[in-house]
C-alpha cells in the first residue's frame, strides 16, 4: 500500500525542525519522502489532501494500563493505597484472558480518537494483550506487571522471550509492578534478569509519599536509590510518576539512565502529588507522558495529558516560563518513543515507521495560525484528531465530520462486550 499526503504543514520533530509546507510519501510501514512538494513518477493506491492541516508524528502513551476500562468511574475520590487495595486489586482477580482482550480493544478505540499511535502497556495476560493490539493493527510495548501477588519473575522472562519478534507491532520488556508490592528478593531476581539479557526494567517508582516513607523504613532509603543499588537498572529503562524525589535521587536517576514517564492527569486525581519535571529536564533526564490506567485518570487523552504536564510543571516551578509547549511535544513524541524502545517511531523522515497524525487547524479552538506547536498544546483537543496512522494504516479519521473507525468491528459491538464484563465483575 502506498499513500501521498499532498498540502499538509509537517512538523517532523527532528532537532530544531520547523513546520514547513509539503508532502509525505508511504510505502507500507515505513515513510520514504518527507520534503516540499515534487514530481514523481510513483503510482499510490490513496492520495490525501491535507489542505493544509498539520501531520506531525502520531503522539505515544508511555504508561498505561488500557484493560481497566473495566474500572473507570467505579471507584473515584478514594486515596491511592485504598483504592488500590480495595476496589482495584479484588476486581483485577476476577478478570479473565478474554475480558483483558476486550477491555484492551476499548483502550485502543479511545487512543486512536486522540492520536495515540503507540502506547507502553502494564497487565496482566499480555498474550491477549499482543493479540488485540495486533488484530487492531495498533503499536505496543508491553512491560512485565510481575510482584508477588501476580505473575512471577520467571514468567516475565518466558514472555520477554516469546513475546518479542512475533508481530511488527508488539514487544514485551522485563518490568515489574513496584518496589512497595515486590519483596527483595523478587527484586533481585528481576534485577537478574536485566543482567542477564542486558535489558532496561520499567516499573512505578515513587507515586506517593507513603509508599517513599515506607520504603525508606524497610531499606533505610528512598525506592530510587533502593532500586538501584539492587542493580535494576544496570540497562537502563524507565520509572513511571516519580512524583516524590530527592536531589540525590535525581542524580542517581541521571547516572543510571532512567528516564521519567510522568502521569499528571492520574497525579492530580488521586492527590499523589506534582513531579517536579522542571528539575528533571534541567538534569537532562528524559521525559515521557503516560495516561496511566482509565481507573485512575479517567481517560486516555493524550492533549488533557499534555497541558497538565505543562501547567503542573509551572505551578511546581512557580515559574510559567517552565516546560514549555515545544517540550511537551517531543515527551510525546521523539522521547517517549526512545523511552519506550521504539526508535523507529520518533521523528518523520524518510525509512521511519509511518506513525502519524494529522490536525485539523480549521476548528475555532487552532484558529487564528499563530503558533502550532503552543496550540497542540494549549488550545488543542482529541477533536482536532483528523487522523490517526499506524505502520502505514489508518485507523481513524474524521475527514468527512464523523468519527470513523477502521478496525474489523465496530465500537458498538466492543461497547457491548465490555459492559456485560463491567456487569459480571461490579454487579
Ligand atoms: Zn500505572
Amino acid at each position: 500500500m502506498k499513500t501521498r499526503i499532498i498540502n499538509a504543514r509537517i512538523l517532523t520533530m527532528e532537532e530544531g525542525s520547523e513546520i514547513f509546507e509539503g508532502e509525505i510519501r508511504i510505502d507500507g510501514s515505513r515513510i520514504t519522502y518527507v520534503g516540499a512538494p515534487a514530481e514523481t513518477d510513483e503510482v499510490f493506491d490513496s492520495v490525501i489532501d491535507a489542505k493544509r492541516n498539520l501531520v506531525l508524528p502520531g503522539f505515544k502513551n508511555a504508561h498505561t494500563h488500557s484493560a481497566m476500562t473495566f474500572l473507570r468511574s467505579s471507584a473515584d475520590d478514594l486515596p491511592l493505597l485504598q483504592w488500590l487495595n480495595e476496589q482495584v486489586f479484588p476486581f483485577e482477580a476476577k478478570l479473565t484472558a478474554d475480558d483483558i482482550y476486550s477491555l484492551s480493544k476499548l483502550a485502543i478505540l479511545e487512543y486512536v480518537t486522540s492520536g495515540i499511535t503507540s502506547v507502553m502497556e502494564m497487565y496482566m495476560q499480555p498474550e491477549a494483550i499482543a493479540q488485540a493490539f495486533d488484530e487492531m493493527g495498533m503499536r505496543v510495548v508491553q512491560v512485565g506487571a510481575a510482584n508477588n501477588f501476580s505473575q512471577s519473575t520467571e514468567l516475565v522472562e518466558h514472555w520477554y522471550k516469546t513475546l518479542n519478534g512475533k508481530s511488527e507491532l508488539t514487544g514485551f520488556r522485563i518490568g515489574f509492578h513496584a518496589e512497595y508490592t515486590c519483596s527483595e528478593d523478587f527484586i533481585e531476581r528481576i534485577a537478574d534478569i536485566a543482567e542477564r539479557n542486558r535489558q532496561p526494567v520499567f516499573t512505578h517508582i515513587s507515586e506517593g509519599q507513603p509508599e517513599v516513607d515506607e520504603c525508606i523504613g524497610r531499606y533505610g532509603m528512598t525506592p530510587v536509590a533502593f532500586l538501584a543499588k539492587k542493580g535494576v537498572f544496570r540497562y537502563g529503562g524507565a520509572g513511571y510518576h516519580l512524583v516524590h524525589t530527592t536531589p540525590e535521587d535525581i542524580e542517581i536517576l541521571k547516572e543510571n539512565r532512567i528516564a521519567v514517564v510522568t502521569n499528571s492527569g492520574s497525579n492530580m486525581k488521586l492527590a499523589s502529588g506534582i513531579a517536579p519535571i522542571e528539575d528533571y529536564l534541567r538534569a537532562g533526564i528524559p521525559v515521557a507522558i503516560g495516561t496511566d490506567g482509565p481507573a485512575s485518570n479517567n481517560c486516555l487523552d493524550i492533549f488533557r495529558e499534555m497541558f497538565l504536564t505543562t501547567g503542573m510543571a509551572k505551578l511546581r516551578a512557580g515559574s510559567a516560563a517552565a516546560v514549555p509547549a515545544r517540550e511537551v511535544l517531543k515527551m510525546v513524541t521523539c522521547n517517549a518513543a526512545k523511552i519506550m524502545t521504539i526508535p523507529d517511531a520518533d521523528v518523520l523522515a524518510p525509512g521511519k515507521l509511518a506513525d502519524l497524525v494529522m490536525i485539523d487547524l480549521n476548528q475555532p479552538n487552532m484558529q487564528p495560525i499563530n503558533k502550532i506547536d503552543c496550540n497542540l498544546v494549549y488550545s488543542g483537543s482529541k477533536q482536532n484528531v483528523m487522523m490517526t496512522m499506524v505502520h502505514g494504516r489508518i485507523l481513524y479519521d474524521q475527514f468527512d465530520g464523523r468519527q470513523n473507525y477502521h478496525f474489523d468491528r465496530e465500537p458498538e459491538e466492543i461497547y457491548e462486550v465490555c459492559q456485560k464484563i463491567r456487569d459480571r465483575i461490579l454487579g
